[in-house]
């Protein structure tokens, strides 16, 4: 009989927006403890929007915009995109192009027109020792902001700061789980400020933030510790060795193939909510076998 209730379970689960991948672990899905979302394009819809361009001094707003503008025409980061339609929208003419340089997690560099550029996070500034207006930076990330920042040789260019939406369904799965009894957890690359502005509208039980792509599986075996049943949710290839280390490894449907390859399920709707039918899906499955 067993087949037979799997069999239509799946079906069930298709029904309802669910690819399942990993029978086993979508099943454990009913003992479930902790669910660690990413943020950008998990529980943000990952469609950044250019609100602040901010050049240094003796820079003009078109020049700092040409140089980010032709650096992340090379990158499939949703904050590229964001700057490249705000490039876009304003007829900049884009610069070549050279020796595309991705840091995971941490930004690009690349050569453009014969100029090293580099477009990058707030805490490699600091690593970099690169100083700049910390009251500016706090004033935009506290508003949500995600900020990165224009180096020309190193030497600092102006601020580009982006916003993204956070999805409506966010708000209501992370409600359903603390009902649950189940903790809500984000885990993002984003600086700590913005993070915590989602953290605080969603009201997430834990917030951890500035966490490099090498970082974020050892946050889940961290979070593991005590014989916790920790799940996953992300879309990013940052997350995928999150993915794989979490004992549910959800991946957003919309998300890059690398997690979606890692995953036990995948949110083929890119829902967060649906989360919440594979619980209920996997209880309903435990109660059919027993
Ligand atoms: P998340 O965990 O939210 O998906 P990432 O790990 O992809 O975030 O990125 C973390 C941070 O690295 C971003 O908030 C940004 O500061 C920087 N970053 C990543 N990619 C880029 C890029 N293409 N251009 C500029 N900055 C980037
Ligand atoms: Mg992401």
């Amino acid at each position: 009989a067993v087949p037979l209730v799997n069999a239509v379970s799946t079906s069930i689960a298709a029904r309802n927006g669910l690819l399942i991948r990993n029978r086993t672990q979508f099943e454990e899905a009913r003992t479930v403890d902790r669910i660690v979302f990413d943020k950008t394009g998990t529980l943000t819809e990952g469609n950044f929007g250019v609100t602040d361009i901010l050049p240094a001094a003796g820079v003009s707003e078109k020049e700092l915009l040409t140089l980010a503008y032709s650096a992340e025409s090379q990158s499939e980061h949703p904050i590229a995109k964001g700057i490249v339609r705000k490039g876009e929208a304003d007829a900049i003419a884009l610069l070549p192009v050279t020796d595309f340089q991705n840091l995971t997690g941490q930004g690009l560099q690349v050569t453009v027109d014969g100029m090293q550029i580099a477009v990058v996070s707030p805490g490699t500034m600091d690593e970099r020792g690169v100083a700049y207006d910390k009251e500016t930076f706090a004033g935009l990330a506290q508003q949500g902001k995600t900020v990165v920042f224009v180096l020309k040789e190193g030497l600092l260019q102006g601020i580009i700061a982006s916003a993204d939406i956070i999805r409506s369904s966010s708000h209501e799965v992370v409600a359903a789980l603390k009902e649950q009894g189940i903790e809500a957890i984000m885990l993002t690359g984003d600086n700590s400020r913005a993070a915590h502005y989602v953290g605080d509208q969603l009201e997430l039980a834990q917030v951890f933030s500035e966490v490099l792509p090498a970082e974020k599986s050892k946050h889940i075996t961290a979070l593991k510790a005590g014989n916790k049943k920790v799940a996953m949710v992300g879309d990013g290839v940052n997350d995928a060795p999150a993915l794989a280390e979490a004992d549910l490894g959800i991946a957003i449907g919309a998300g890059t193939d690398v997690a979606i390859e890692t995953a036990d399920v995948i949110l083929v709707d890119s829902n967060p909510k649906d989360v919440l039918t594979i619980i209920t899906l996997s209880k309903a499955t435990y109660r059919k076998m027993v």
